[in-house]
């Protein structure tokens, strides 16, 4: 059958890694144990990892590497899709799992980590190939690239490959990221970088591509001739936990702004790319960042609301009075033929009613009713509800017939759920499709270097236009409701309102 993906197609994608040895930095560290190491176990169980597979943890805390391995399988065992219980590879994973203790700016660290590799080779195979991820604070990524230069572990040879996933954030403004990629650049080629942005490696993320670019049906409908305005929410429940130091100084504009929320507005707005690569489809979401309009620092007190929750001030390890903001809306306009004057309204918050991720299409209204309405009346608008999570999926919102007598209309939904459709814990964590494709040199669903400062370019007028006269006045909201009323308030000086499509999904 012709929309049942062939045997070849599915060898292809569940392909074993190459014989490798992931090197993880910081390795100590909450990310490798609730999210790296786990993901790596769950590659591990589906047989997607070579045999000739290790891993070096690299941290400055004193650990054996019997130690290191019980703090992973705790993680594993509390964090991972697929845990020891559920398949019998803990023992054959965790004994190529070694620590190496060192500071990352000492060359010493990065020459006993060359010896180690080729010990590693020689054992196991496979560290002939390495992939390096860098999950420190940012701080450190500059060190220890040049130190991973200087000590000639970069360099590919006899058709053996070295990799480097970086993790958020690249740099906290423009001038910042355009030094970390030439810092970067100094040792690694760009083929050689994956800049992680998690967002990307969600399935319903990557769904986006294929219900936009597989299905004939929405493709006509995409742009300003039916198209009035795009949402896009990332809302998280929690507030500010345990980040304070790096919180307190990004904010939510470094935080999920210029990244996950400009990535995802990419992604629905973008062009058809001739083919599924990392160089095609980068090339298109390139072009997006660059129509985009610029939101000028005299001009945020129009485009764009801040606002913090109300205990955010007393939280452990904030600036004592911070301004910080919590949330923010902002709209944000792209000068292309398909876009044109179509608002694309984010918004973005700590602390608020739920955690939920979705974007909302607004469809404009038919160009005329021939049914009655009282006066004033105005149908709901159609309401497309792309679900990126929780309730991963898509919903449909449209009018329809109240039955009887008249010609009474409500909306209804048509949706459809991963859950539903795919059965329940289906989809893999962001994490392990992200390694498994950097392990496999797919940079479709990492950032490329122009792309990042693209981001930024946008980013950084606001920020200045929040550090002026210029800036709206901070608001205030309370924990668990859905910001400020002034984000409602933007939304009804154009005459809309804030979608939930997907809480009915
Ligand atoms: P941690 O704060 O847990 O730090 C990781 C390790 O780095 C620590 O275990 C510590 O190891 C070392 N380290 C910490 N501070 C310093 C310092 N000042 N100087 C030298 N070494 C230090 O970070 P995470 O694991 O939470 O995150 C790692 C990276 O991933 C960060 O850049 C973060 O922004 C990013 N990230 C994290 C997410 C998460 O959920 N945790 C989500 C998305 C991105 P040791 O002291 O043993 O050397």
């Amino acid at each position: 059958m012709n929309n049942q993906i062939s045997a070849a197609k599915k060898d292809e994608i569940r392909k074993v890694a190459d014989p490798c040895t992931v090197v993880i930095f910081g390795a100590s560290g909450d990310l490798t144990q609730r999210k790296l190491m786990p993901s790596l176990f769950s590659l591990s169980c589906e047989g997607l990892l070579a045999e000739q597979f290790s891993v070096v943890g690299v941290a400055r805390s004193e650990m054996t590497d019997d130690s290191f391995r019980d703090q992973i399988r705790a993680g594993v065992e509390k964090f991972a899709r697929l845990k020891p219980a559920d398949c019998d590879l803990w023992d054959a994973f965790s004994k190529n799992m070694l620590y190496h203790r060192g500071n990352y700016d000492d060359p010493q660290t990065y020459k006993d980590l060359s010896k180690l590799l080729a010990k590693i080779d020689k054992n196991v195979g496979g560290a002939c190939n390495v992939l390096f991820y860098l999950s420190t604070p940012p701080q450190l990524y500059p060190i220890i690239v040049k130190q991973l230069g200087q000590a000639g572990l970069a360099q590919q040879s006899d058709g053996h490959w070295r990799r480097i996933i970086i993790e958020k954030p690249f740099g906290h403004d423009l001038p910042s990221a355009t030094e970390l990629n030439q810092q970067v650049h100094d040792v690694f080629d760009e083929h050689q970088v994956y800049r992680i942005d998690h967002y990307l490696g969600k399935e319903t993320v990557q769904n986006l591509l294929v219900f936009r670019f597989a299905n004939a049906i929405f493709e006509p409908l995409w742009s300003r001739n039916y198209i009035d305005h795009v949402q896009i929410t990332v809302a998280e429940e929690v507030g500010l936990g345990s980040r304070a130091g790096y919180y307190d100084t990004a904010g939510v504009m470094r935080d999920m702004f210029q990244n996950h929320l400009l990535q995802l507005l990419t992604l629905v707005s973008m062009e058809p790319p001739a083919e599924y690569d990392a160089t095609a489809l980068r090339d298109e979401k390139v072009k997006v960042l660059k129509a985009m309009q610029r939101i000028k620092p005299e001009e945020v007190g129009q485009y764009t609301v801040r606002a913090q929750y109300r205990t955010y001030r007393d939280e452990p390890g904030v600036a004592k009075g911070t301004n910080t903001p919590t949330f923010a809306a902002v709209k944000l306009f792209i000068n292309n033929w398909r876009w044109r004057n179509v608002p694309f309204y984010l918004r973005s918050g700590k602390a608020l009613g739920d955690k939920m991720t979705e974007i909302n299409i607004q469809f404009r209204h038919v160009p005329h009713l021939m049914f009655p309405l009282k006066p004033g009346q105005q149908l709901p608008p159609n309401v497309l509800g792309l679900c990126i999570q929780p309730n991963e999926g898509m919903n449909l919102r449209f009018e329809t017939k109240v039955p009887g007598a008249g010609m009474r209309t409500r909306s209804v939904d048509m949706n459809f759920t991963y859950e539903q459709d795919f059965g329940k814990n289906t989809l893999p964590d962001a994490y392990e499709r992200l390694i498994l494709d950097a392990l496999h040199g797919d940079a479709t669903l990492f950032t490329r270097s122009d792309e990042i400062e693209l981001a930024w370019g946008l980013v950084d007028p606001i920020l200045q236009g929040w550090d002026s006269e210029f800036s709206p006045v901070l608001a205030f909201y309370e924990s668990g409701t859905w910001g400020p009323g002034k984000s409602d308030e933007f939304m009804q000086a154009d005459g809309r309102k804030w979608h939930y499509a997907c809480s009915d999904c």
